[in-house]
This record gives C-alpha cells, structure tokens and sequence, in this order.
C-alpha cells in the first residue's frame, strides 16, 4: 500500500477512521429505504451550513467535477453569455467548460498569483457583455488562494446579472462560505477536500433563480441537477441508485466538524496551522507563490519550488523522508509545491513535521 507519515497532498486529503467506518456499514437500496432518505435531508442540513444557505443542496455521487460540469450544463445552452472571473487554472477552467457546450465566454483573467480586489475590468465587462451568468472560485487550489467573493456578489445584484457560479470545493470547511450573503446562486463542493471524506460525493447548493433557469433548459444527462431536486421527498425519486456509503461518510465528516469540534474552532484551527505553516516556510527562505496584496488560503499553501532544485528531484526527495506534497498545474507546474493543510491534514504537529523535512532535504 502507498501511504506516508506526512500527508500533505492538497486532495483528496486523508480520511480520518471515524469517517473510513461510515462506509463499512452493510445497506439496503438507498432510494427505497425511508432511514436512507432520512441520513440525506439531514446531511443537507449540514451542506447548507458549510456552504453558508439556506438554499436547496443536492448531493451527486461523484466528486467535485461532477458538481462543476453538472451546475454548468443545467443552466447553459449554446450561445448563452458568461463571464468567467479567473485567478487561476480552476477559474479559467471553468471559463474552458462552459465554452464547450456552446456558451460565449469571456474571460477576466487576473494574475495567477493574485485575488479578486480592484472589479473595475469586472463591471466594465459586466455592464457591457451583460452575461447570463457570472463564474468565479473561492479557493483556487493549484495557486493557494482565496477570492473575496462579497463584492462580486454586490455587482451581480446591482446589474441584475441571473446567476452567479461559485466553485468552493477547496474552501467549504476549512474558511467561512457565505452563499447567501454573496448572492451565489449556484455553490459546489466536494467531499475530499477540508470535508475529509473519500473522493465520492460532490454537492450543489441551488438557488430558486437557479432552479427556475434550469426548468427553462431542461437538461437531461448522470449530471443533471433537477431530478434531484426533490428526490429526497419521497421513496423512488432517485434518478439513479444513490450512493448510501458516500453519504453516510460525508454525515459523519461534517459531523466531527459541526458537532464534535465545532465549526468556528475548525475554522480557527485552519487559520492559525495556514499561518504556522507560512511563516515556517518563509522562515526556511523559501518565497511563497503568491502576490503582494493577494490573499492566500487558509486550506493549502503554494510556494515556489526552492532555487536550483527540479520539482521531480525536490518531490522524490521530501518522498523519501515520508511528507508527500502537491506540485502544481498550468503555468505552476515544476515551478510551485503546494502543502494541503485542509481537513484532517490541518493539524499543527503535520505542519511541523512537513517543514523538518523541507528543511532537511534544502
Ligand atoms: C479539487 C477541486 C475541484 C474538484 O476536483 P476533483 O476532480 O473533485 O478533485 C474543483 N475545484 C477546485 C478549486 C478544487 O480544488
């Protein structure tokens, strides 16, 4: 079996047992099982609390990129307008997706390095392109930041912009989500992220406008939000046979969050093992990826692979001394290392233990 004493990979990150139990546990056919409908209207009720809503949630067997191509093609069809707000690969990808089925994307491309702050280029293009649907990520992984989305919020109201779309797989559960408060319309998460459950389930909080568009498109596909908006309601509804392990492991993960240690302590917990493990890292001279002025995530740390070394030798290196870490993608990759302190991986002691390594192997 692959494992090392130092996981640091930025997801899927490392189950805790509790979590690992949940799916052990022998089931019936989920759709027909009222105990099972049950366990799902109540995991809802937690979704909506990480991802800060009072909307409907759904959750999709799959992770993340079911929820993002799902929430996509059950809005769009062909010609529509979007505006995709991008700090990074996630953000442009996105703007990449939505151009594949057909919709007019434009792209607002800020710096890799940097977060949303000055939105004049943003509400010039929104004025202007009036899209149908803004596109914006929380937490851009590969990068190791975190977007302001209030004020992005603000504009989709003052223009009266339909939806706005918002990618917090890599945030929900680790850094306060406030759908509601930033007028998102669509919200999507996955499991195997700061939730720290299996890489099985991924969720989709809904807005009214949102559902009201997709009656409109009527998409038809696995991925297709609508039929699961009341599938819950009663026995049968499922569109296809629901995944009871996955929800039971995401009930049990976001209960050890919500319940067990409490949410605000989680969210505390993240911060402070995020700074720990910054100024650790600037401590060792190593130059951390992102931008003066940019805001870096409480969830994983991006920084700059250390002068003279090659991603594939500095990786094999700190792999031979147990930490496993993230490299990174796009114009990142071989340039940028990532430690993923989200979840379960949050803790202060890993944080430690990571950077004794890197310093050994530096
Ligand atoms: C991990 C992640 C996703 C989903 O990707 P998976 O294929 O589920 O791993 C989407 N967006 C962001 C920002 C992510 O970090």
């Amino acid at each position: 079996m692959l494992t090392y004493p130092i996981p640091m990979v930025p997801g899927p990150v490392s189950v805790p047992r509790e979590v690992m139990e949940a799916y052990l546990v022998d089931y019936g056919s989920a759709d027909i099982e009222v105990e099972f409908l049950d366990l799902y209207r109540q995991t809802v009720r937690q979704m909506q609390v990480l991802m800060g809503t009072r909307n409907d949630v759904v959750l999709h067997t799959g992770e993340g990129m079911i929820a993002l191509w799902g929430a996509l093609k059950s809005v769009l069809v062909p010609g529509d307008k979007v505006l995709a707000v991008s700090t990074g690969i996630f953000g442009s990808g996105i703007g990449a997706m939505a151009q594949s089925i057909g919709a007019e994307v434009r792209t607002i491309q800020y710096g890799f390095n940097q977060t949303l702050d000055d939105l004049e280029e943003v509400e010039i293009a929104v004025r202007e392109f009036k899209p149908k649907m803004i596109t914006v990520v929380h937490c851009e992984t590969p990068s190791g930041t975190l977007n302001p989305i209030q004020a992005l919020g603000a504009l989709k109201v003052k223009y009266e912009i339909p939806l706005l779309y918002m990618d917090c797989v890599a945030s929900m559960a680790g850094t306060p989500v406030e759908s509601d408060a930033w007028h998102v319309d669509l919200a999507l998460g996955g499991s195997q992220k700061a939730l720290s459950a299996p890489p099985s389930m991924s969720m989709v909080a809904v807005s009214d406008a949102a559902w009201r568009v997709m009656e409109q498109v009527g998409y038809v596909g696995y991925d297709a939000l609508l039929p699961l908006r009341r599938a819950a309601d009663t026995p049968g509804q499922f569109p296809y046979t629901p995944n009871w392990h996955g929800v039971a492991a995401l009930h049990t993960a976001a209960r050890m969050i919500l319940n067990t240690e409490g949410f605000s302590a989680c969210i505390q917990r993240h911060a402070e093992v995020a700074q720990a493990a910054r100024e650790g890292l600037m401590a060792l001279g190593l130059a951390l990826f992102y931008a003066e002025g940019a805001i870096p995530s409480p969830t994983v740390t991006a920084v700059n692979v250390p002068q003279g070394w090659k991603w594939e030798d500095f990786d094999a290196a700190l792999r031979a001394k147990g930490l496993v870490v993230g490299g990174s993608y796009g114009p990142m990759a071989g340039n940028v290392f990532r430690l993923g302190h989200m979840g379960s991986q949050a803790r202060m002691d890993l944080v430690t233990q990571a950077l004794d390594v890197i310093a050994a192997v530096i």
